[in-house]
């Protein structure tokens, strides 16, 4: 569960949960109707089975499925989200349903926060990211001309149903991206469970029990932290470790692109803040190389060259940074770490410093 007072909720998380959806919902919210949001690849595998357990518990429902894919996560889809509901006929007491990844859950989580000025809604997470992130701590919104996640709420559901089942259909690749972000919550301040996926990573990834523990532990890592600190004041900046080198890599290489997903970007952005932490003399370099070698292990990459088109250079990547919400008045400020498990809030990182490091990833190559 996610404590914050009147407004916690639970976050359930086993392998048949879709199926048994309607009976959970019908008794969240007796009598609500329910409005299914979720993309064209999940719409295919995922909707049936949610919506005949619905129909079992007899609860009411209409559904809108939308494009897969970033690109989603914009005033055009918020607003036919909204309108389809709104036409559907859901009042303030009905649910929406977020049935999908990151991209439909922040944003029909966006459009339960602003419908009616208010309704419910609960996440059915289907990726390893949106079942151990986006999906816990109530952040939503949609992505600008600006950038990413520059307009939203926070709104907290109501419900989390983190289905594993439904990772069975997962590409592979999605897969691995997921795991980035639990590597994370190990590196931020749960060693023993970053000791643990060393151990555990191929049944984690072969979709055994181990993975839904993986999932209860990550999910619990960013509940706690969440629960310290729900609208980023202080503590909840350490989830962002990995992630100003990682949001920087993404923007350059463009956020709907094949050639690097969140996760990736994660990956190289955590073996970074590693060995930026070692070379600032933070951190032991072997916490570094340990941290590198199970990231490459899994298969996701961990050096800059591996992920950006040739030509581009340590300024492009300040800029980059610079841009980066988490930048105030000049100053960098970055999750560094004192060892594996010991992450810290690092403000005014000197610029310059960021710059050689990056100059010599860059020319050290991949
Ligand atoms: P996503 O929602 O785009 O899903 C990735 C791909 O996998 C999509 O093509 C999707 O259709 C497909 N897919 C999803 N579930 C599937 C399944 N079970 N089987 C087969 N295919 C499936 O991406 P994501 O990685 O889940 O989420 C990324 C988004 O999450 C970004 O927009 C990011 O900003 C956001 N995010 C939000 C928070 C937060 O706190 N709100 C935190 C982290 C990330
Ligand atoms: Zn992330």
């Amino acid at each position: 569960a996610v404590a914050l007072g009147d407004r916690s909720y639970d976050i359930l998380i086993g392998p048949d949960l879709i199926a048994t959806a309607g009976a959970r919902i019908a008794q969240l919210a007796p009598g609500a109707s329910v409005f299914i949001v979720t993309d064209a690849h999940v719409g295919a595998l995922w909707l049936a089975p949610l919506e005949a357990s619905l129909e079992q518990a007899g609860i009411r429902h209409d559904r809108l499925i939308l494009p897969a894919g970033e690109s989603t996560k914009t005033f055009a889809h918020f607003q036919q989200l909204c309108e389809a509901a709104l036409e559907a006929r859901m009042e303030r007491g009905d649910l929406l349903v977020a049935l999908g990844g990151g991209v439909i859950g922040d944003l029909t989580g966006f459009a339960a926060a602003s419908l009616r000025r208010g309704m419910n809604f609960v996440q059915i997470p289907t990726t390893v990211l949106s079942q151990v992130d986006s999906s816990v701590g109530g952040k939503t919104g949609v992505n600008t001309a600006q950038g990413k996640n520059l307009v939203g709420a926070f709104h907290q559901p109501a419900l989390v149903l983190a289905d594993t089942g439904s990772l069975a259909t997962l590409p592979p690749r999605e897969f691995a991206a997921g795991y980035a972000e639990m590597v994370k919550y190990g590196l931020i301040d749960r060693p023993d469970f970053f000791d643990w996926l060393e151990k555990h990573w191929p049944a984690v990834f072969g979709r055994g029990p181990e993975l839904e523990h993986a999932i209860a532990v990550s999910c619990e890592a960013k509940a706690a932290v969440v629960a310290r600190d729900e609208t980023e004041q202080g503590d909840r900046a350490l989830l962002n470790l990995g992630h100003t080198f990682g949001h920087a890599l993404e923007k350059i290489v463009g956020y709907d692109s094949s050639r690097l997903v969140h996760g990736e970007g994660v990956a190289v952005g955590v073996a970074c803040a590693f060995r930026f932490s070692a070379r600032e003399g933070f951190c032991p370099p072997e916490a570094a190389e340990r941290v590198e070698a199970h990231l490459r292990a899994v298969g996701l990459p961990t050096r800059i060259p591996e992920v950006l088109p040739t030509g581009v250079d340590a300024k492009e990547i300040l800029d980059a940074m610079a841009q980066d919400k988490k930048v105030k008045r000049g100053a960098l400020t970055f999750i560094l770490a004192r060892d594996i498990g010991q992450s810290f809030i690092a403000k005014n990182v000197d610029v310059e410093k960021v710059r050689s490091f990056l100059e010599d990833e860059l020319r050290n190559g991949a």
